[in-house]
């Protein structure tokens, strides 16, 4: 392993954001990336649900006099959920560091297996499981 790959390793493992440019080559980096997916599904499926029962409300409110500052936040929220969306479906597999859920011409933000590896979300590479070496 390069100096710059430990570098960089140091760095990520530092970090709590998960960098999909570096492809995982230890079990932690793979439950590290396979979190980070679904956080950010987690994430998607929350911050829409409460969003959209709260925006309707929150839009009604901002007409009235000195609560305009309110239809602020439906935009806040429809950024907000337009970055978890992308980073979602621009994250990268952990083992071939390929699109997930992105094969041109073909996409879907739901599947299960990598559209390049078929690598699960959740699974390790048998010859990482701390018991493969015997
Ligand atoms: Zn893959």
């Amino acid at each position: 392993m390069s100096a710059a790959r430990i570098r960089a390793l140091e760095t990520q493992a530092a970090s709590t954001r998960y960098d999909a440019s570096l492809a995982a080559q230890t079990v932690a980096e793979y439950e590290k990336a396979w979190r980070y997916l679904r956080a950010l599904r987690r994430w998607f499926v929350i911050l829409g649900l409460v969003g959209f029962v709260a925006s309707v409300p929150l839009v009604d409110l901002s007409h009235r006099p000195r609560l305009g500052f309110l239809g602020v936040l439906p935009m806040l929220w429809m950024v907000t959920m337009l970055f978890i969306v992308a980073q979602w479906n621009l994250f990268r597999c952990p083992r071939c560091g390929k699109a997930f859920h992105i094969r041109f011409p073909r996409g879907n933000g739901f599947i299960r297996r990598c559209h390049h590896c078929g690598i699960r979300i959740g699974d390790v590479p048998a010859e990482l499981e701390p018991d493969a070496s015997g």
